[in-house]
């Protein structure tokens, strides 16, 4: 079987890599020639775990193939995946315009029956725009090829990505004709060999799952930081609330750790663009406006206490913050909570010293020399007023502290995902703030 998938970013590379590992033949086009270069030479754009070896071992077996040239690879293709970015527009939708430059591209130059999978996160209804348009390129070329096309939202977590693509949960997938049906079954069918389900149903409700899941999980880290703020205040301790609740198997223990607020690629956009769906379709979303309201309000939370300790003014104090990626695993830093207290901290007058054990290329580029960027974390701290925790990686989890504490200038740490424990940090002699355990 010929697939191709079109953009190489987190969604796309991860989909090409596991699908030529089960002895498919795979295209991965994009439109950044500096990436298909890259990824000929087995060089990575990005950090996932897991990722480099699938892509060095399936090009070097010669079923894994890098593109610029969608025109070129589409021909013979049996399947196409369009794995494209969909940026939040101005507006808050999400912007269509990859999407269906792609589907123009496939319908200009398709040369028998395909299969047009969208994967990326589009809003209900958008299947049926690339329908549209792939039937329109064709109509122009007078071309009488047939094809189907199909939504097969994508779940994988980053940082996890390859081992949720190679044994996922459940697969989704919206279609419209038994012979795309049975196509991707055949597709899909290795990567179900646990049992898990894959689940047929028609275009919009697949279109509309992806965001539901997304949604829903975003709901339940708001309502998370929510009751954690109201423990701060009350003096009650959100990880003995947390345990107390997750042990309900209705509830259960997963999504409920609260923190900083959520970042990453998808959550902020895609409930901001399910908000705009419903507001286009007269039914504003009044829960998930207020997840979005929260979420942006929880980012400012390690800087309220910042304040509050430092008595509103931290001009010209030194800071360490550990981590900049939007959770571990992952060098990902878009719409990561570490840029808005970064930001703050700097727009306040402080110094910032920063460490991230995989972001620190794109740290360079986002902070532009604004913030020292250090080759460890423990250097971070040199006389440091405060450490702030924001993305919760492994390494700095067991930390020596007796080291750190002789770097700072005070002992103070802000504990944005509350992996320290807030009494022994206070024996070893810190001031500690957590979110949602202590006054
Ligand atoms: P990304 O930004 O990492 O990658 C998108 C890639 O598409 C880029 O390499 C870009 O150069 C390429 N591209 C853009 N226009 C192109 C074109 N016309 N032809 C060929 N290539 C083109 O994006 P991503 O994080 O992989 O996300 C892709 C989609 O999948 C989005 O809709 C996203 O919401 C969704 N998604 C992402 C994740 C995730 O964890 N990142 C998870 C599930 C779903």
């Amino acid at each position: 079987m010929k697939i191709v998938v079109v953009g190489t970013g987190y969604v796309g590379l991860v989909t090409g890599a596991c699908l030529s590992e089960v002895g498919t033949d795979v295209i991965c086009v994009d439109v950044n020639v500096n990436k298909i270069e890259d990824l000929r030479k087995g060089i990575l754009p990005i950090y996932e775990p897991g990722l480099d070896d699938l892509v060095v071992r399936n090009s070097s077996k010669g079923r894994l193939h890098f593109s610029t040239q969608l025109e070129e690879a589409i021909v013979g293709a049996d399947v196409a995946f369009i794995a494209v970015g969909t940026p939040q527009g101005e507006d808050g939708c999400a912007d269509l315009q990859y999407v269906l430059q792609v589907a123009r591209t496939i319908g200009n130059h398709m040369n028998g029956y395909l299969v047009v999978v969208t994967k990326s996160t589009v809003p209900v209804g958008t299947g049926a725009k690339v329908k549209e348009t792939i039937a329109r390129a064709l109509k122009e070329r007078s071309a009488n090829i047939d094809f189907d096309v199909a939504s097969n939202p994508e779940f994988l977590k980053e940082g996890a990505a390859v081992d949720d693509f190679l044994k996922p949960d459940r697969i989704v997938i919206g279609v419209e004709s038994t012979r795309a049906q049975t196509l991707l079954h055949h597709l899909y069918d290795p990567f179900v060999l646990n049992g898990h389900p894959i689940l047929f149903m028609d275009i919009c409700s697949a279109e509309m799952t992806k965001y539901a899941a997304n949604a829903m999980l975003a709901t339940k880290i708001s309502f998370m930081n929510e009751i954690a703020n109201l423990c701060d205040l009350v003096g009650a301790n959100v990880n003995e609330v947390r345990k107390g609740i997750g042990s309900d198997m209705r509830i259960g223990t997963r999504f409920i750790y609260p923190g900083i607020g959520y970042g990453g690629s998808c959550f902020p956009k895609d409930v901001k663009a399910l908000i705009k769906t419903a507001e286009q379709n007269d039914y504003p979303l009044r829960i998930l406006t207020a997840v979005d309201t929260v979420n942006e309000d929880q980012k400012k939370v390690i800087i309220r206490k910042v304040n509050k300790h430092f008595d509103n003014d931290f001009n010209g104090k030194t800071f360490a913050v550990w981590g900049l990626a939007f959770k571990p695993n992952t060098d990902d830093m878009r719409e990561a909570p570490s840029i808005t207290i970064i930001d703050a901290l700097l727009e306040g007058g402080a110094t910032v010293q920063a460490y991230d054990p995989v972001s620190m290329k794109e740290a360079k580029h986002i902070f532009n020399g604004k913030v020292l960027l250090t080759d460890d974390a423990i250097t971070a701290t040199k006389n440091a007023d405060a450490l702030i925790l924001v993305t919760e990686w492994p390494e700095f989890r067991l930390p020596d502290w007796e080291v750190i504490q002789s770097n700072m200038e005070k002992s103070v740490i802000f504990d944005g995902r509350n992996i320290y424990n807030a009494v022994e940090m206070k024996e070893i002699g810190f001031e500690y703030y957590g979110i949602g355990i202590s006054r």
